[in-house]
């Protein structure tokens, strides 16, 4: 007979960066966690470690196809994050989006039960307003290389919104600003996983443009805490709520902290700016810290020191390997 005050609770995209801390964390609070991912960006060692737990399992599925599970609530995070992997393949993108919240809806729907989206900074685009509040509509390009991943996930939020609206489905909205930490893919292209990798192994760092577009980057740990409290909060909490930590810097400051912090020689190369590439980008977190009592604690260097940990234990102990986008 199964414990009723378990909870079983669906991770999508559990196998990725995200996902994995989410999936551990759940484990830790007691609950069956079953993760589904197609293993697009997420791998089998980001779980690894927790194939032993007896109340974990994991599925491989494409959320662009419907799911039939009993599950008592579920979390989005499946979709490709960095611009390197969401442009290999932007139709898969769009449809992971926006029929992965289709499927992951009609679950909700049949199960009655709560579904957290990840959604994203980018559905701001290049914004006009800055610091990015929630209440903002955004400036997106919809045709655009980057509009796969902007338009599905502002798709997807419609989706959520209606669903609530016409079905009462319980959703949590929350738009996620770049955030880092420990299993970050070191071939992802993501600005703090490069600049890492490539101090590490004594490259140049890659700066796009002249460094000086802003970004405000959130520790992992600090990002899981506040999904679990939005989760917990009363039903009429819906969001979207911005969650991040408000700290903005310039890539060119980051890729000399990083210097910093690891000690290495490497140089600083300039390369072109991508396209749509936006200039600015810092939450407005007012809502998520008087709804969920939440700010971040994690500064930027305490981050960063625990995440080039990980990333000189894997490097040294050969379980990445690094290709040449690093
Ligand atoms: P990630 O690429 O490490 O994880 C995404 C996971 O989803 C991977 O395990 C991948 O295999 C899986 N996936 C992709 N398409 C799928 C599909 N069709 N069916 C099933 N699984 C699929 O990225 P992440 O950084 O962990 O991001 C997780 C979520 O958070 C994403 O939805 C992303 O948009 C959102 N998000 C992340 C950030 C960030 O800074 N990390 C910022 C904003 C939003
Ligand atoms: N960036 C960079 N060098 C890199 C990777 C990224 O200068 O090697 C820049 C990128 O152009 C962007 C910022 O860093 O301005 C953040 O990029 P990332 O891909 O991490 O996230 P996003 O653009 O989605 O916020």
């Amino acid at each position: 007979m199964r414990d009723l005050r378990r909870k079983r609770v669906l991770v999508a995209g559990g196998a990725g960066f995200l996902g994995s801390h989410l999936c551990e964390r759940l484990l830790t609070e007691g609950h069956d966690v079953l993760c589904v991912d197609n293993f697009f960006t997420g791998s089998r060692a980001n779980v690894l470690p927790l194939l032993a737990n007896p109340r974990f399992e994991v599925m491989r599925h494409d959320i662009c196809f419907p799911l039939h599970l009993e599950v008592d609530e579920i979390y989005n995070f499946a979709c490709p994050a960095s611009p390197l992997h969401y442009q290999a393949d932007p139709i898969q993108t769009t449809k992971t989006s926006v029929l992965g919240a289709i499927h992951l809806l009609e679950l909700a729907r049949r199960m009655r039960c709560k579904i957290f989206q990840a959604s994203t900074s980018e559905v701001y685009g290049d914004p006009h307003l800055h610091p990015q509040l929630e209440s903002y509509w955004g400036n997106v390009n919809p045709i655009g290389e980057r509009s796969c991943y902007d338009e599905g996930k502002r798709c997807a939020e419609t989706l959520f919104f209606d669903s609530w609206r016409k079905e009462k489905v319980p959703i949590k909205v929350a738009r996620i600003f770049n955030t880092y930490g420990p299993r970050m893919h070191p071939n992802d292209g993501r600005v703090v996983s490069n600049f890492i990798v490539q101090a590490l192994l004594g490259h140049p760092l890659t700066v796009y443009g002249e460094g000086t577009q802003t970004r405000s980057f959130c520790y992992v740990d600090d990002l899981i805490e506040v999904v679990l409290r939005f989760m917990k909060a009363p039903e009429h909490i819906t969001g979207p709520i911005n969650i991040g930590n408000p700290a903005e810097f310039q890539v060119i400051d980051l890729a000399r902290e990083v210097l910093r912090l690891t000690g290495s020689r490497s140089t600083i190369v300039y390369k072109p700016l991508p396209s749509d590439d936006p200039r600015q980008r810092r939450p407005d977190i007012q809502r998520a810290k008087e709804l969920l009592g939440w700010e971040p604690r994690i500064a930027l260097e305490e981050g960063l020191k625990a995440t080039i940990l990980y990333f000189e234990g894997a490097l040294s102990g050969g379980a990445l390997t690094v290709n040449e986008c690093v």
